[in-house]
């Protein structure tokens, strides 16, 4: 996505030099979001779409299923897994995150696999076309909406989750908690305060066993804990790797000496508005930054500092959650809309009295004012 969307902001900012795009994946840049949603429910088999058209690469020098495996500051240059090697007066570092898997899950198991890719996606999608029992490990936003998926398509779903209350982005009990009672509504079996103690499995999984005693039969495990910073192949490159890639305010990899520059899930950046450093995994991040990042390179003397507010929805079921700017389960909240037993509802949080960010259900309108506001922090939300 960030790789894409820089070489798209590039070119439509007049530069017409050679790029080089290169990506371990071998088939045409997609958009991930709908894996996890439409690709799995659709009662057709669907593919990925596309992020562009195949034509938007004729300018492009396009290597797909290549893997980078080190970078050279002194040569400016990115080595690659078929032996060559790219030099580039800039290299811009856009590898996003790869999803974690679980300490103590055995390789290759048939019916386990983590999602991230499209070919995650077609494993899981073929998998519930035999009408498995599913088990999802962990309730956070990926692990939530394959949940609801699976339910779409009628399959029995139990969600296993450490904590004791869905973790999409740290919301907290509050609104973890409706989150849960959507998905017990819609016949999810929701356990909290768990985890897997052992997979039992011959050649494919059977059955999983829980940290609480009990035992649960499977035909489909999807890990849905958490992802990594796409960092591994950068170590001893002299890049400072710190929550992924750390970056200026322009998006400059701090020890890439101007020329290496990096956005999206992999790029930590200052935030003076949320006074801290940010990595965020959200799609709209991955695009804004991928754009102020080309401004920013093209024309050094520009100062057009990247601090945009954090965004992120997910969908589940016919809902749609928002969530907007940097929230904490450790903050204070406020209800502005609705209540918390049925949807639509907004929730504000706050931190020594400033407004952090909203989480809303089915409620645009709410988000949309909310951005408003923490442009302009003098003004609070009110509750209604
Ligand atoms: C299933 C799913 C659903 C999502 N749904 C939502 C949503 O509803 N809302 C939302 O806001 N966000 C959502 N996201 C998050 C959003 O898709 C990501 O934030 C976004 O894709 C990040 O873009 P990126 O370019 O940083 O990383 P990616 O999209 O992961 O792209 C990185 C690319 O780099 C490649 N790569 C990695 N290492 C190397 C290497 N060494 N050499 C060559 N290539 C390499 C990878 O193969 C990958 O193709 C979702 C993500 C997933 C996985």
């Amino acid at each position: 996505m960030a790789g894409v969307r820089a070489v798209k902001a590039l070119r439509r900012k007049g530069f017409g030099g050679e790029i080089v795009l290169i990506g371990e994946e071998g088939e045409l840049p997609y958009d991930r979001p709908p894996l996890s949603k439409q690709f799995l429910t659709s009662d057709e088999p669907i593919t990925p779409r596309l992020l562009e058209a195949a034509s938007f690469y004729d300018t492009v020098d396009l290597r797909l299923g290549v893997r980078a495996t080190a970078l050279s500051l002194r040569d400016q240059a990115v080595t690659l897994n078929d032996g060559s090697s790219v030099a580039a007066d800039h290299i811009i570092i856009a590898t996003g995150a790869s999803a974690r898997s679980l300490p103590g899950l055995p390789d290759r198991i048939k019916g386990v696999t983590t999602f991230r890719t499209a070919a995650d996606a077609r494993r899981v999608r073929e998998a519930f076309d035999e009408g498995p029992r599913v088990v999802v490990i962990g309730a956070g936003f990926i692990g939530c909406e394959i949940a609801a998926s699976a339910r779409a398509r009628g399959l029995q779903v139990t969600v296993i989750e450490l904590r004791h209350s869905p973790v999409i982005r740290d919301v907290g009990a509050l609104v973890g908690g409706t989150i849960a009672a959507l998905h017990r509504e819609n016949g999810v079996d929701m356990r909290f305060g768990t985890t897997v103690s052992s997979f039992v499995a011959d050649k494919r999984i059977r059955a999983l066993h829980l940290s609480d005693g009990s035992r649960i039969e499977a035909d489909l495990v999807v890990v849905g804990v958490g992802a990594n910073p796409r960092t591994d192949w950068l170590d001893g490159s002299g890049l400072l790797l710190r929550n992924g890639l750390a970056c200026d305010e322009r998006c400059r990899v701090i020890g890439g000496g101007g020329h290496v520059w990096a956005a999206g899930d992999v790029a930590s950046r200052p935030s003076s508005r949320f006074a801290e450093s940010l990595r965020v995994e959200h799609w709209t991040n991955a695009s804004e930054q991928a754009s102020a990042l080309a401004s920013n390179l093209l024309d050094p003397n520009l100062f057009r500092p990247y601090d945009s507010i954090p965004y992120f929805w997910s969908d589940q079921y016919q809902h749609r959650y928002q969530i907007i700017g940097r929230i904490s389960s450790s903050d204070d909240t406020t209800l502005l809309h609705g209540t918390l037993r049925e949807r639509p509802f907004a929730v504000a949080y706050h931190r020594d009295g400033r407004l952090r960010g909203v989480v809303a259900c089915d409620m645009p309108d709410v988000i949309a004012q909310a951005r408003v506001q923490l442009d302009d922090e003098t003004i609070q939300l009110s509750p209604t």
